[in-house]
């Protein structure tokens, strides 16, 4: 594989994807699409957390061609369970195969396996857990749910014969080889791994500048070329993992070889 060959952002996942909200509660300082909401002036730093309903009366439910990513521009909470419920079945009946990606709320996966069950073949759950520390998450990913309730969310989803998976990107600390134990018996495909990527310029828009740069600082460290190097060469062989698009041109750009 060479670097034009690699595929980035969401199609790295699903070749289309279906949003209905903007805005997103959980508002992670590293969010790329809240980034581009305040570029594009649909947001400010400070009410991206709004998450507003957007009318579904007008779009299209077709069936594609390939799975579709769900959502991909904000998260799936108790604020917007019933309508995500709502999208979900009007897509699922047209026959279409769901990635759900999400950071779950353990409430919001119990309603969907619940109401769902019959179309466990067309949906894949696809679970971001970037550290096993929540007070990490929190600092990163301030009102989004704990590890603890990532974890039983996964274990439920698992249980109940949902395909599950599991996306580390991005990692939020060096601790990886601890997540990797704790939740690769759940997971039935891939565990994918990133980077946060350009965490100073994208963490100061998010926040106005008002995150500690010291731990922007210590998220470069994690992730410094060597310390990626080293994660690739002791995973490379496992099958479970995957690597995201901000792994790879680390490692092409070493001229190390991408299997
Ligand atoms: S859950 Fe996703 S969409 Fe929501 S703030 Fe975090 S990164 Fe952005």
């Amino acid at each position: 594989m060479n670097k034009n060959e690699i595929k980035f952002g969401t199609k790295e996942w699903a070749p289309y994807n279906f949003n209905y909200c903007n805005g997103c509660s959980n508002d992670c300082v590293y969010c790329y699409a809240k980034d581009m909401a305040i570029r594009f002036k649909r947001k400010r730093y400070d009410d991206w957390c709004e998450m507003e309903m957007l009318d579904i009366s007008k779009k299209a439910f077709t069936k594609k061609n390939g799975m579709i990513m769900i959502p991909s521009s904000h998260d799936i909470t108790p604020e917007n369970i019933e309508l995500t419920l709502e999208v979900f079945d009007k897509l699922l009946n047209k026959g279409t195969k769901l990635l759900v990606v999400t950071k779950p709320n353990f409430n919001c996966i119990k309603k969907i396996i619940d109401r769902f069950m019959k179309f466990k073949n067309n949906i894949t759950f696809r679970f971001t857990i970037g550290s096993v520390d929540t007070n990490i998450l929190k600092l990163w990913e301030p009102n989004a749910p704990s590890f603890d309730e990532r974890l039983n969310s996964l274990k439920f989803a698992f249980d109940n014969g949902f395909k599950t998976s599991v996306s580390c990107e991005p990692l939020l600390d060096n601790n990886f080889d601890k997540l990797y134990e704790l939740i690769k018996e759940f997971v039935t495909e891939k565990i994918w791994v990133g980077k946060m990527n350009s965490p100073m310029k994208r963490v100061c828009c998010n926040t106005n500048s008002l995150f500690p740069t010291n731990k922007i600082k210590e998220i470069i460290e994690f992730q410094s070329d060597d310390e990626i190097i080293k994660l690739y060469n002791k995973y490379n062989d496992n099958k479970k993992i995957e690597w995201k698009e901000s792994i790879k041109k680390v490692i092409l750009n070493h001229n190390i070889k991408l299997v």
